[in-house]
């Protein structure tokens, strides 16, 4: 490790090679707040920078764990002590904004809220959007290829990328940074890099679709009492609001009523309802869009299939809102609590659910399992805790996993697989894909230097 260290110190200078105390204090991830395990971090500030360390990290077989804002949820960028940290948060600049083309350029180590803000000051918006906004990098969101609230209406991140620079194992510089929507020439070689987590080359810079703020806004909180009715409020609100729908978001009663306990988030609503979820519609015209959303909701109240409804008049009614959604911190205090980000067919979805609490019900009787999710995505997140000391994470994902299994789910909607759900993969991938995606790390990472042991083992 030494002489890496050296390696990189001589090329780089000491204000981009981080050893020592200053490297301990930094946490291991937003999850966890040990120590950084490792004792070494290079702090790129450009393409050329990165390229020469991974060229000497790679002449020394040094394994590496590339590191954004830290936020994943799989223990992808948790580093070992034997890897040397190359983190991207000196890469943040904002190149380029091209109204007319609709994209935007930027540096891997950008934060989303960061590119959100900056666009906004055009009038444009940059649609991925994700509680983590404030601290995720626009690397993070490409390498785990990020989901979020406005999934239904622009896609996951990779219909959000036109192209990408990408580092390989050697230092070798791969650019693909098309700014077009069509280019079929050849391989679309970015593909590999959305969502691999890292492992086939490091992310330095991307050009990303940008699109018109909408300058109409609808937000409402609804009470439904039956899952059934929260299926058919999605199919009303993707037929009756035309094409506007940006977020249905829902939280099953247990999530909402324990975020609103007093002395938490303030109720927006009544609690004690087996169902929220939280409508957004973003439009062109506000009074038009306005007056559509709400006799859309009336209908629906009218018709039994809501039971209660908050609309938010003001930008902070709103925030609040999205605070008991996206501010889940409370929930995680005390006793371990495990979290999981599964999908599956919208129509098996209550079956599933209850399959599951049977299951955590007879193997843990005082369990806590809180449901949420991006549901028109099919996508749930489940906080499950087992109130049994006895109870290891494992024992937990058996469950989750093991009820999953008969709905052909998958074991990581938006996540992805990092360490945590490495023993899962086969769950949701055949052997032939998983085959298939050795070859693939062999090919590009021989030395298996890029995160070692995330998604694959090799
Ligand atoms: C409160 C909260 C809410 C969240 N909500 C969502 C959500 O709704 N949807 C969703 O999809 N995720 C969500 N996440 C998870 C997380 O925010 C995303 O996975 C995000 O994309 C990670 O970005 P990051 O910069 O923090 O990456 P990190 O955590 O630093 O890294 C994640 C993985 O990407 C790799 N990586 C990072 N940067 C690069 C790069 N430049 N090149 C190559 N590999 C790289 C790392 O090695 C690691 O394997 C949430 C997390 C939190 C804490």
């Amino acid at each position: 490790m030494d002489q890496v260290k050296n390696a990189l110190l001589d090329a780089l200078g000491e204000k981009l090679v981080v050893s020592g105390p200053s490297l301990r204090e930094r946490a291991t991830s937003y999850w966890d707040a040990s120590p950084t395990q490792a004792s070494v971090m290079v702090c790129p500030r450009s393409t050329e920078d990165l390229s020469t360390s991974l060229e000497i990290c790679h002449s020394f077989n040094q394994a590496l764990v590339t590191q954004g804002g830290l936020t994943g949820c799989v223990e992808g960028s948790v580093s070992l002590p034997s890897e040397i940290i190359m983190s991207l948060e000196k890469m943040t600049e904002i190149e380029e904004i091209d109204e007319l083309g609709g994209t935007v350029t930027v540096q891997a180590g950008v934060t989303l809220q960061r590119l959100q803000e900056a666009l906004a000051a055009r009038q444009l918006i940059f649609p991925l959007d994700l509680g983590a906004r404030g601290s995720c990098t626009i690397g993070g969101n490409v390498s785990t290829n990020a989901g979020g609230i406005n999934v239904l209406r622009y896609g996951m991140m990779r219909n959000l990328v036109l192209g990408l620079e990408v580092v390989l194992a050697d230092g070798t510089v791969l650019s693909s940074m098309n700014h077009m929507l069509k280019n079929n020439a050849g391989y679309d070689l970015k593909q590999l890099f959305i969502g691999s987590e890292g492992t086939l080359g490091i992310v330095s810079r991307v050009v990303l679709r940008t699109y018109p703020k909408m300058p109409s806004r609808n937000t409402a909180l609804v009470a439904l009492d039956s899952f059934e009715k929260v299926l058919s409020l999605l199919k009303l609100a993707q037929r009756d609001f035309a094409g506007t729908l940006s977020a249905y978001e829902v939280m099953w009663g247990e999530y909402y009523d324990d975020l609103t306990v007093d002395g938490a988030h303030r109720a927006p609503m009544a609690r004690h309802y087996p169902f929220y979820v939280i409508v957004e519609l973003e439009g062109v015209c506000q009074t038009r869009d306005s007056e559509m959303f709400q006799a859309v909701l009336e209908k629906a109240f009218s018709d039994e299939v809501i039971v209660d409804a908050v609309i938010t008049k003001s930008e902070a009614e709103r925030e609040e809102v999205w605070s008991v959604r996206e501010n889940f911190e409370l929930l995680l205090a005390g006793q371990a609590i495990y979290l999981y980000d599964v999908s599956l067919p919208i129509k098996n979805m209550t079956a599933y659910v209850y399959d599951l609490r049977q299951r955590l019900k007879e193997c843990w009787p005082e369990y806590t399992c809180y449901v949420f999710g991006h549901i028109a995505d099919g996508n749930l997140h489940l906080f499950i805790r087992p109130a049994d000391e006895g109870a290891s994470h494992a024992d937990v994902n058996r469950e989750v996993y093991g009820a999953l299994k008969p709905y052909q789910g998958s074991v990581s909607a938006e996540h992805g697989i990092g360490v945590e759900k490495k023993p899962w993969l086969g769950h949701s991938r055949t052997e032939q894909e998983v085959h298939l995606m050795k070859t693939l790390k062999k090919t590009m990472d021989p030395k298996n230097i890029l995160n070692p042991g995330r998604v694959i083992d090799i």
